[in-house]
């Protein structure tokens, strides 16, 4: 065993006595970030202020923008030659920004990796194709290290080329797949189209956008496998940072490595278990580049009740970024709303856009779905039918009206890593 088992069911005051010991340990090792040394002082606060960790309030939040402005290597707290790796976010939300590693941090994550996909029983009997760009996308050398440190056998395919994955996938018998939820999407499709079942897949982890319960029981359905939800961003090493059990009810955040905070995104208060708000992380285990209360920007909150397999207090799954919220004449919508309402009609297919536009001062949402030929008689008719039940079910889910245009299977824009299913058009946004 790579990693302390004990660590991922530690009771509550023995857990404590860690995260304070590593919180003090991680807020010392930020005294050699400039950006920081500043920020504590014109706070007026101290290491020492910190006797409980809920004296972490004390200190102000480090934002999205903070690491941009300290582009590229403002908040590495390690000389240059202790750093082993760069990567950078994925810049969905503009310019990407820089993440640095030291060779405990890669061993720390892969660590973190090994933990996530032993709990889901996966190891050396399966053979896992990690189909994610092995670029500066964490996602890719991350869950490289992690598997091959459980003594998976590694594919390491990355994107593209979708019928030669599929290939792959049945003459190497692969067991385990890796890849965001659209690409597993369209995988399935080339799948069918090929004529592969393939057999061999039990298990498939989908991680780095959001995705709804109903693309989970689509994904389970066209590819026989089971599926987990793996959450993680580049800030935090990468994936690894909260991962589905076998129970599939929320994500076990990893405590003993990140201290987990949900706030109002627009007070900054700090919000109960059970409340909806925007997740803050300071990691207690990050060399190179620690951070202090970090607005990571994503939607979810701390789940109540505790876990069937006795590990740490779960987050609810992603809806999305408190920044991918739609504001629709006044109606907040995420995008994964749209899909979860999509994929639990039959006359459509699962590939979709949506575009936002403004009209004579008012908000329009278009959203375009395809028909899925297998339910279409070829009636207009039943089109127009069609078409009126998805503005419906549309409707009772956001209490929002929308236009919805049908369009041809295979019409629509595929995706190999994170999807961009959302077009604003509105000029102000
Ligand atoms: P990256 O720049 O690639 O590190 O992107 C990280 C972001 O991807 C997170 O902050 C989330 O917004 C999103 N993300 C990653 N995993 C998930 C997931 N399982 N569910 C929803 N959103 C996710
Ligand atoms: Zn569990």
């Amino acid at each position: 065993m790579f990693w302390d088992k004990k660590m991922e069911t530690l009771n509550p005051a023995d857990l404590q006595a860690l995260q304070l010991k590593r919180l003090k340990k991680t807020l010392r090792s930020v005294q050699s970030v400039e950006f920081y040394r500043k920020q504590f002082d014109n706070a007026g606060v101290a290491v020492s202020d910190v006797k409980t960790l809920d004296d972490i309030q004390k200190f102000p939040f480090t934002k999205k923008q903070d690491l941009r402005d300290g582009y590229p290597f403002g908040f590495f707290a390690v000389p240059m030659r202790k750093i082993v790796r760069i990567h950078t976010t994925s810049g969905t939300t503009g310019k990407p920004t820089v993440v640095g590693y030291t060779r405990r941090d890669l061993d720390t994550w892969a660590n973190l990796i090994a933990r996530n996909m032993t709990m889901i029983g996966v190891g050396k009997d399966d053979v896992f194709q990690n189909m994610v760009n092995y670029g500066m996308f964490t996602g890719g050398l991350g869950f490289h290290y992690g598997a091959e440190k459980i003594g998976m056998a590694v594919i390491p395919s990355a994107t593209g080329n979708t019928r030669r994955q599929i290939e792959m996938i049945r003459d190497f018998g692969v067991t385990t797949i890796h890849c965001t939820p659209s690409y597993a999407m369209h995988l399935s499709e080339v799948a069918e189209e090929m004529g592969e079942t393939l057999e061999s897949l039990k298990t498939g982890i989908f991680g780095a956008e959001p995705w709804s319960d109903n693309m989970r029981h689509t994904l389970e359905d066209r590819l026989g496998l089971t599926a987990y939800d793996s959450y993680g961003m580049s800030e935090l090493f990468g994936p690894g940072v909260a991962f589905e059990c076998p129970e599939r009810d929320g994500l076990h955040i990893w405590h003993d490595s990140y201290l987990v905070e949900i706030i109002n995104p627009k007070t900054g208060e700090r919000l109960s278990d059970g409340e909806r708000g925007e997740l803050v992380v300071t990691p207690l285990i990050k060399e190179a580049m620690p951070l202090i209360r970090y607005r990571v920007g994503d939607v979810t909150m701390l789940m109540e009740d505790g876990c069937l397999c006795g590990r740490y207090k779960k987050i609810a799954r992603i809806t999305g970024r408190s920044d991918d919220m739609l504001i629709i004449r006044g109606i907040n919508v995420f995008p994964s709303q749209i899909e979860h309402v999509l994929l639990r009609i039959p006359e459509v297919g699962n590939q979709f856009m949506v575009y936002i536009d403004r009209i004579n001062h008012l908000d329009e949402m278009t959203v375009e779905v395809e028909i899925n030929r297998s339910h279409f008689s070829g009636e207009l008719a039943d089109l127009a039918r069609t078409q009126k039940k998805v503005v419906k079910e549309l409707h009772d889910t956001l209490e929002l009206r929308t236009t919805v245009k049908l369009v041809e299977p295979g019409s629509l824009p595929r995706f190999e890593g994170k999807a961009k299913r959302v077009i604003d058009r509105r000029g102000d946004i």
